[in-house]
């Protein structure tokens, strides 16, 4: 792969990391040097039993992202060695995800598409190998005693009264456990990595667990498994099956190195697998305010019915934020700027909704949209008549040329932009007071106009603005610069206006760590994360097409919604203000 693949959205070489080094070092020394192979191969390995959130596009991007930069591959493979809780529906969205988001694991004409579960055949020979050398054996204790036994952080664990029983029998019990005559349970395979392994201080490396019987049907391999192997021994296995070099997870993984390398080793030995083996490192995962990214979690806002599903435009899933209007390129350039360290964090919401904006600002064509209408009357210009306007489709890109939008007698302006007794310093409409006239204003992109009067309602709200206009003030045009204004306000034609809805979305939580210290996430969330809104957008909007995203002047970023959104009747959500202002 060349050079230009790079992401485009970061514009210069990816920021270097701790990684990026141990790569680097890996190639100058040859450590994973192979006849015709790439020095460099990855994998992301997600487990097919929800959908993919925020924290799992920084594994995305750090995993294709070094395969991308240093000419070699990614795999995609599918953990599912859990077959209660996956399902084909998981496979499908995250194979999405992964392409939406830029990537692919299709190299030279091969697709490295793997399933975990491809590999039980193969694992479960390589058990076998480990029973007859004596390094797993058969425990049957109760669950109770087992976990009792484990010991815990300061107390080393006791042997199993079965950890010696001859190999001949643990080969046995372990073939009639595939052979489905155990109940679930009743057995488990465990690994022996040294004599004393009950002793260390590591807890993982206390004969962890290699097979559970479970009979339950699978998504793949239906039923013809009742035992399944456990993720600490398939994923060591599948990464070195796979010639694997760098195995990146996530910090939690780091007390499981010594098994990993233990067990790739020992099966390299013999000779499952040739050399060299894989190696693993852990990174810190992502930790984003204002969302949580836990699948369980998300499973539970969903199945609560507090959003609309996985893909509502407030989930810190992929698919939310794909619908919420995020880009491929601000997801990538969010990983690139929040790198990859070692050490646990928090990264704040305003740095991805900072690398939302980045990457719209120069992308998105402009619009006008009038959120919280009020009724603008100009009194003095004819009925049934249109002045054509016209504007930018985006400041910095005159070769997209101009829109055009008619000015006309009825317009919509925002409630906010009148106001009956005038705070200090706002320039918008003012009513005419103690014979002193109203405020001049410029109708953005049209006239200039005097407010001469307003309407009330019984309630005391106002219902309509009263203008006259300047017919020698139209922007544009020689002396409109003579008319010295203040104010420069947004409105769109009543006569051609696209009634549209408009969706804006705010943050899910209202605090930064919603589900901090075990408390109840579900407390903190806020009521007023999603508003609807009857808006009125210039006319071309009612041409936006799914997914097509704008900036709407003052008001921020938008994007027809995917799912509502029909041919000539575009329905949006906002995407993010033009400013952070949360929290301000
Ligand atoms: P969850 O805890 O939400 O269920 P998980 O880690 O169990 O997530 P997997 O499908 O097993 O989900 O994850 C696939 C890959 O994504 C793993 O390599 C994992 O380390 C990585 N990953 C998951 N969450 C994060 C995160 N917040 N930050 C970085 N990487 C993550
Ligand atoms: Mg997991």
């Amino acid at each position: 792969m060349s050079n230009d693949k790079k992401n485009p959205a970061a514009g210069n070489a990816p920021s270097s990391n701790f990684v990026r080094a141990i790569v680097d070092n890996d190639l100058a020394a040859g450590t994973h040097k192979r006849d015709g192979m790439p020095e460099v191969i990855t994998r992301f390995p997600p487990e097919p039993n929800g959908y993919l959130h925020i924290g799992h596009a920084k594994s995305i991007c750090l995993n294709f992202g070094l395969a991308r930069d240093y000419d070699g591959r990614c795999h995609l493979r599918f953990d599912d060695t859990n077959p209660e809780k996956e399902d084909q529906e998981y496979v499908d969205t995250i194979m999405d995800s992964v392409k939406w988001l830029g990537f692919s694991w299709e190299q030279g004409g091969t697709e490295y598409l793997h399933y975990a579960s491809d590999y039980f055949g193969k694992l479960y020979e390589m058990a076998e190998y480990l029973i007859r050398t004596g390094k797993a054996y058969v425990d049957s204790q109760s669950a109770e005693e087992m976990s009792k036994n484990r010991g815990n952080f300061g107390t080393p664990g006791t042997n199993s009264r079965f950890r010696d029983r001859p190999v001949e029998e643990s080969l046995q019990i372990f073939r009639d456990m595939k052979a489905g005559k155990y109940k679930d349970g009743e057995h488990v395979l465990r690994a022996k990595m040294s004599e004393d392994a009950m002793a260390s201080p590591i807890m993982t490396n206390r004969d962890p667990a290699l097979y559970r019987i479970r009979h339950a049907h699978h998504h793949r391999t239906g039923d013809d498994w009742c035992i399944y192997p456990m993720y600490d021994y398939t994923h060591p296995v599948s990464d070195a099956l796979e010639d694997i070099t760098h195995s990146l997870c996530t910090l939690e993984f780091q007390d499981h190195r010594p098994f990993y390398d233990w067990l790739v080793e020992t099966l390299a030995d013999g000779g499952f697998f040739q050399r060299p083996v894989p190696r693993q490192y852990e990174f810190a995962r992502l930790n984003l305010t204002y969302v949580v990214t836990s699948k369980r979690k998300l499973r539970q806002l969903v199945d609560d019915g507090v959003v609309t599903g996985w893909d509502d435009p407030r989930m810190p899933t992929i698919v939310g934020l794909r619908r919420r209007g995020y880009t491929p390129e601000s997801i990538q350039l969010f990983c690139d700027r929040i790198g990859v360290s070692k050490a646990d964090g928090w990264i704040d919401m305003g740095t991805l909704e900072g690398a939302l904006r980045d990457d719209l600002d120069p992308k998105a064509p402009r619009a006008i949209a009038v959120l919280r209408p009020l009724k603008l009357i100009v009194d003095n210009f004819p009925e049934g008549e249109a002045h054509a306007c016209s504007s930018p489709v985006h400041p910095h890109h005159p070769e997209w040329g101009n829109r055009s939008f008619p000015f006309t007698r009825e317009l919509w302006i925002e409630q906010e932009d009148f106001m009956e007794t005038p705070a200090k310093g706002y320039f918008r409409f003012t009513p005419p007071v103690d014979g002193q006239p109203g405020s001049r204003v410029r109708l953005k992109y049209g006239y200039v106009v005097e407010c001469t009067g307003y309407d009330k309602d019984a309630d005391g709200k106002v219902t309509a603005v009263y203008v006259n206009y300047f017919p020698d003030s139209k922007s544009g045009t020689p002396g409109a610069d003579n008319y010295k204004v203040k104010g420069n306000i947004t409105w769109v034609s009543a006569a051609t206006a696209l009634e549209a809805e408009v969706r804006l979305y705010d943050r899910l939580f209202l605090e930064p760590q919603p589900d901090a210290g075990g408390k109840d996430f579900k407390a903190a969330l806020n009521p007023n994360a999603l508003e609807t809104v009857t808006a009125y957008l210039e006319p071309g909007m009612k041409d936006a097409v799914a997914d097509q995203r704008f900036q709407f002047e003052r008001h921020g970023y938008f994007v027809a919604d995917r799912v509502d959104s029909q041919p000539g009747k575009p329905v949006f959500n906002r995407v993010t203000t033009l400013k952070d202002s949360w929290g301000k």
